[in-house]
């Protein structure tokens, strides 16, 4: 039985009321308002909902329809300045205290705190758990604890804060006020570990689905990755992304070529300084930097909401990341992409990794992790389905919105190729790699290839008429089937298996995928689900990008795309009809609606 029993009083508003005049919504997402209900009375909870799901209303509002402070426990300052930002742009009194404030600015805080001027307050972990820091609290009247990004308190993931271990102190000392974590991480071991290690007392907990609708999922085959990174942005029209590479010096390498190409990209890492990262990211979000170059450590604090594609040039080492990293993509609910350049000789290279790590366990876990990601990219079945699976959320069909369900692979009588590539690897002695098979095949003209005098091999230049990334892929697929095999320790060069035989012999048809050249990048209005009008969504978004450099924040505080594509649909020209675009509540209609009134009108009248 729950002792803390609020009386009907304490709500100053309804929920309801809150969302429509303060956010700008007319109705709750699933489950959004069960697990608002559950903090008004007094339970724990856990919400697992993907990234844009939707969770920081669920703290937000009982914070605003209960008397009190709700403290909000949020690992990053970046996180924490951009929710206030978001919060003061809707007039609601939120703050945070953390140690880029200036001693006196902490004491302003403070001060407001204890006059109860202050409905939400976010701090880090290692703050909140200071002494004198819980003295003051227990002079508060605090309504709830909100422990956002709660997989920081799992052994697990990679995000692991030691600070966020010892929140469980909170738990023991403030027993009646009801705690909420928060996270996006999706898998078993690390729910457990949240309620576990933050003593959740009988949580209800809200699991929304994983899927991302929105996000594309492609995983293409890497043959000349820069080339086609370069094709491929081409292709994106100013719209901001995310490339994922494993090592520093790569990411330094790709921001750099980006840049020469006339890309307006940057760099991120963590060998670079607090400063430089931090110019990297506000650009980012205020949309002045339109792509980033990173490695994992441009994460967390990535809050964006029109990150329109996030493409990992390499494999990432788990699933549990690669759909964190790709989640970044599409917050705001409007179509995004998420890409993958995979090349399956990489599995070896990140396995050769694991073999430095000293903790057994840790070492088997990482292992494991990092096969499942290998079988996904591998496999080629739909890409959702096997995502969600891996989450436990089983779906029956396919999604129609990943690279196999809208170009399903075709399969061919590959004999012939199969026996073309096997002959040229067995005329070369079997004792070369992929790259000079590939050249060998193709004829080339290479001072290499003269030197050994293979250029007098019956099957030099046997298969000139294709491309490299064609036998690149046959290679590939003949290594994996197990008819050719890669000897690591002599350069990579490929043999042939005992099985290779009877495809030399003819002896069966041997079924070989055809190989996918070039994704087929098919370009996509991202807001293609609003019939909008270009050219005023154009207006607006200068609009928008004007206020919000005034106000020093970054534009999506202003006004989400979202928000923007539908004032472009509706076209409201009175504060009525203003007030009915999905993210227009009071305080933005008074802030910023005459100034867009005023364009639309004007737009309209000159049609
Ligand atoms: P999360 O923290 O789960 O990643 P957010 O809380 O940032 O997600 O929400 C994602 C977006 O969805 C935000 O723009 C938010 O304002 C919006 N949103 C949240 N709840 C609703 C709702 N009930 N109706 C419409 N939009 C909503
Ligand atoms: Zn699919």
């Amino acid at each position: 039985m729950n002792t803390h029993t609020p009386s009907p009083n304490t709500l100053v508003r309804q929920p309801e009321t809150v969302l429509k005049q303060v956010f700008g919504y007319s109705e709750f997402r699933d489950g959004q308002r069960a697990v608002i209900d559950a903090a008004i009375n007094g339970q724990d909870s856990l919400v697992l909902l993907p990234t844009g799901g939707g969770k920081s209303v669920c703290y937000q509002i009982p914070a605003l329809v209960l008397e009190g402070v709700t403290i909000v426990i949020s690992p990053l300052i970046s996180l924490m300045q951009d929710q206030v930002a978001q919060l003061q742009a809707l007039d609601v009194k939120a703050a945070y205290i953390n140690n880029s404030l200036a001693r006196e600015e902490q004491q302003l805080v403070y001060q407001q705190l204890h006059q109860g001027l202050i409905k939400l307050l976010y701090v880090a972990p290692e703050k909140v758990l200071q002494h004198d820091f819980l003295e003051r609290l227990s002079h508060l009247n605090v309504s709830l604890f909100a422990i956002d990004e709660a997989h920081c308190v799992s052994h697990w993931g990679h995000d692991f804060r030691p600070h966020y271990f010892r929140l469980n102190e909170l738990k023991q000392r403030f027993a009646h006020v009801p705690m909420m974590a928060l996270t996006a991480t999706a898998d078993k071991a690390t729910r457990f570990d949240i309620v576990e290690q933050l003593k959740l007392q009988q949580p209800y907990i809200h699991t929304g689905s994983f899927d991302r609708p929105n996000i594309r999922y492609t995983i293409e085959e890497k043959f000349k990755p820069m080339v086609q990174l370069l094709r491929y942005l081409k292709e994106q029209k100013n719209q901001s992304g995310i490339i994922y590479c494993t090592s520093r010096k790569r990411v330094d390498d790709i921001a750099e070529k980006l840049a020469d190409a006339g890309f307006n990209a940057a760099a991120y890492h963590a060998g670079m300084s607090n400063e430089h990262r931090q110019f990297v990211q506000t650009g980012f979000a205020r949309d002045d930097i339109q792509i980033v170059v990173a490695t994992v450590a441009f994460g967390m604090g990535i809050n964006k909401p029109n990150v329109r594609f996030v493409l990992h040039y390499d494999i990432p080492k788990s699933i549990e990341a690669y759909y964190q990293e790709t989640g970044r993509a599409g917050r705001d609910g409007l179509a995004a992409e998420a890409i993958m350049y995979f090349d399956p000789a990489d599995i070896g290279r990140v396995r050769r990794f694991f073999e430095d790590i000293d903790d057994e366990q840790r070492r088997r876990v990482e292992e494991q992790r990092f096969s499942a990601m290998a079988s996904f990219a591998e496999a080629q079945t739909c890409r959702r389905q096997i995502l969600l699976n891996y989450f436990s959320e089983y779906q029956r069909e396919p999604c129609g919105n990943c690279d196999i369900c809208l170009n399903p692979p075709k399969s061919f009588d590959g004999t012939l190729v199969a026996q073309q590539a096997l002959s040229c690897v067995y005329r070369a002695q079997q004792r070369f790699g992929l790259g000079y098979i590939v050249e060998l095949l193709r004829g080339a003209n290479t001072s290499r290839i003269r030197d050994n005098n293979h250029h007098e091999l019956s099957t030099y230049g046997i298969g000139k008429d294709k491309s490299s990334e064609f036998w690149l892929s046959i290679l590939r697929q003949l290594i994996h089937q197990g008819l050719l095999s890669q000897d690591i320790t002599q350069g990579a060069s490929l043999r042939l298996t005992e099985a290779a035989r009877a495809v030399l012999k003819g002896e069966y048809a041997l079924q070989l995928a055809e190989p996918r050249l070039q994704a087929k990048h098919v370009y996509q209005d991202k807001l293609a689900q609003f019939n909008y009008d270009k050219k005023l969504f154009a207006r607006l978004r200068a609009l928008r990008k004007e206020l919000a450099d005034a106000d020093d924040v970054p534009p999506y505080v202003v006004f989400n795309d979202k928000t923007l594509a539908e004032m472009a649909q509706l076209m409201p020209t009175n504060d009525s009809e203003f007030l009915k675009v999905s993210g227009v509540g009071f305080t933005k209609l008074n802030k910023y609606g005459g100034e867009f009134l005023t364009a639309i009108r004007h737009y309209l009248a000159k049609q």
